[in-house]
């Protein structure tokens, strides 16, 4: 993948997609797959923005069958699936256990029943998918049980505990990303740190947009027949000057990614005003999701306050009462702004189904809309407004692909014997932890990243203590992947600072891989380690 911003302006496309979230990529990779000319840019950074900042859940839809919403708890199911085919690297089965109490509606007989049903939506869910992927049934297990296998989970009142298996993606970025990589191995031209600024307009039509590079200052004119707008929490902004508006409500949603030590299974808990919180085991740390905020919000209400951090942690210490959670202990803040159900109280609950809007129906053509609800469900989602782009440009209809096609890597059908394997192979002189890591991130591919350190051996050892990423990584994210900050391959192309800011000399060791790749100036790389440590401190409410 190479940046080439003079390919978005040499010819008019089919579709431009803004925004390169999980939901654009996703559109991208499929719309090129059925062999349209597709663009995409994203104004900062493939996969920062909400994508960055989910639980690395994929989940199938237990709980949508509280609500009986069957449709969506098939989809779920279905879109859980695929990713164990098409990126068995990237997922890996997650144990959940969430306590119950004496209960019409949470108890074990609600819960029995629940997974009754799911049997019967779920069915299917292990079709395809290789063997040490496959997810057992849930079961509802008694207090004895629950207590001495789940000590973590709160025992007030507690009469046995519901236990279910999703997956859990601990290369979350990688997998975001793997989107990107399939989309322009597809011939897509897809461009970061290039913002749209307003469409182009010919009378009602929409036929691109205006755009700025933000890495030289340069403004664009990009072409497209019609123009997805996938820009999460900022549809709005590509809208007003058509005088619409995507009219979905947001509101702010965080996790904790913390020091603390968890263990194999993922626990549940219920906050103080009812809601479940998990503590997902992630790189070996406690991972604590999800808060949301009871009001909406306006799209530029990122950040989180510490008050908001502080009612969060309150709130885990009583779902989990053993486990005395401490402000310190929090290392990274995710936090994203996603849609919402207002009601006429101001109060917000997450918005379950995603919105898709063809703005020709008020009157301005060659635009759609989509808000995203769940990372899990975009490629069924982007196949769906795929369809509906072959439709508007007057295509023939070709199958979409992307359910029943590897992701780049993704190819592997036993994980572990590839990891043997790649440990007989190549281990000599790795970290130990770094096969595993390099399997998991880049999975088939990962022979790539080692052969660009044949004759450098200083690119297979480890960039931060703590950390399994080599410096080989880095170098390929700056030849392959299109990182052209610090931030870029630091926080997304690799996950050196997943659980936290890696330390000043890690930093600067990772800055000067980077920098020699791009050709930095001494001053350069100053501003790219202080624009790295901004990401820790002030802009996730941090304190380093
Ligand atoms: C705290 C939290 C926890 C979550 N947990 C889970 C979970 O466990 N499982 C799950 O399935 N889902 C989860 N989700 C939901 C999931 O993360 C989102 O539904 C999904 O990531 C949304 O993807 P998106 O592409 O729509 O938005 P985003 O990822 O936000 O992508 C939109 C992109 O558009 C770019 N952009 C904005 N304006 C412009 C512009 N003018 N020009 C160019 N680019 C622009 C932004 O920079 C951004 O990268 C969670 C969300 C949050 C916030």
């Amino acid at each position: 993948m190479h940046r080439d911003v003079d390919l978005l302006t040499e010819r008019t496309f089919d579709v431009l997609v803004v925004g390169g979230g999980v939901y654009g990529l996703t559109i991208a990779y499929d719309a090129a797959q059925r062999g349209l000319a597709v663009a995409l840019i994203e104004s900062e950074d493939f996969g920062s923005g909400a994508s960055f900042n989910h639980l690395r859940t994929i989940h199938g839809g237990l709980r949508y069958l509280q609500a009986f919403d069957i449709s969506r708890a098939r989809e779920s199911v279905h879109e859980r699936r695929t990713l164990a085919r098409i990126a068995p690297h990237a997922v890996q089965p997650l144990i959940f256990a969430l306590p119950l109490t004496r209960s019409l509606t949470k108890g074990k007989l609600a819960m029995r029943a629940g997974f009754l049903l799911d049997r019967i939506v779920s069915a299917g869910r292990n079709r395809g998918v290789p063997a040490a992927h496959r997810l057992p049934a849930g079961r509802v297990v008694s207090r004895g049980t629950a207590i001495q296998r789940f000590p973590g989970l709160r025992r007030q009142g507690l009469t046995g505990a519901a236990v279910w298996y999703d997956y859990e993606t601990t290369e979350a970025d990688r997998l975001t990303f793997a989107w990107a990589i399939a989309a322009a191995e597809h011939g897509a031209v897809l461009a970061n740190h290039v913002e749209a600024i307003a469409p182009t307009r010919d009378g009602r039509r929409v036929v691109g947009v205006r755009a700025r590079d933000r890495q030289t200052g340069r403004e664009l004119e990009i072409g497209a027949h019609v123009t997805v707008n996938a820009a999460g929490a900022g549809v709005d902004r590509l809208l007003i000057p058509l005088s619409l508006s995507a009219s979905v409500p947001l509101l702010k949603a965080m996790n904790l990614v913390t020091r603390r030590e968890a263990g194999e299974e993922a626990l549940g808990g219920r906050s103080s005003s009812g809601r479940h919180l998990f503590l997902i085991p992630w790189r070996g740390c406690a991972l604590f999701g999800t808060w949301e905020s009871e009001r909406t919000c306006a799209p530029d209400a990122t950040g989180v306050s510490e008050a908001e951090i502080a009612a969060f942690i309150a709130d885990l210490n009583q779902a989990f009462p053993s486990l005395d959670l401490k402000r310190a202990d929090v290392t990274l803040v995710h936090r994203g702004i996603v849609p919402a159900v207002a009601s006429p109280n101001g109060r917000a609950t997450l918005q379950g189904h995603e919105q898709i809007r063809d703005h020709a129906s008020e009157g301005v053509e060659g635009l759609i809309t989509v808000a995203g609800t769940k990372y899990t469900t975009a490629r069924g989602v982007a196949e769906r407004i795929t369809d509906r782009l072959l439709a508007k440009l007057q295509h023939a209809p070709v199958l979409c692909r992307t359910a029943a096609t590897p992701l780049p890597g993704g190819g592997l059908r036993d994980v572990r014997l590839a990891i043997a394997e790649a440990r007989r192979e190549h281990d000599q002189g790795l970290p130990t932890d770094t096969i595993p890591h390099l399997v998991a991130a880049y999975g088939s591919r990962y022979r790539d990243v080692l052969d660009l350190a044949d004759g450098h051996p200083e690119w297979r050892t480890r960039v931060a203590e703590e950390s399994p990423v080599i410096g080989a990584e880095l170098v390929w994210a700056v030849r392959k992947e299109m990182a052209v900050t610090l931030r870029d391959a630091v926080i997304r192309r690799t996950p050196i600072g997943a659980l936290g800011y890696p330390g000043d000399a890690a930093a600067e060791r990772a800055g000067r891989i980077v920098g020699a790749e791009l050709g930095w100036s001494e001053a350069r790389l100053r501003e790219e380690l202080d624009a790295l440590r901004a990401f820790y401190g002030s802009e996730n409410a941090l304190k380093t």
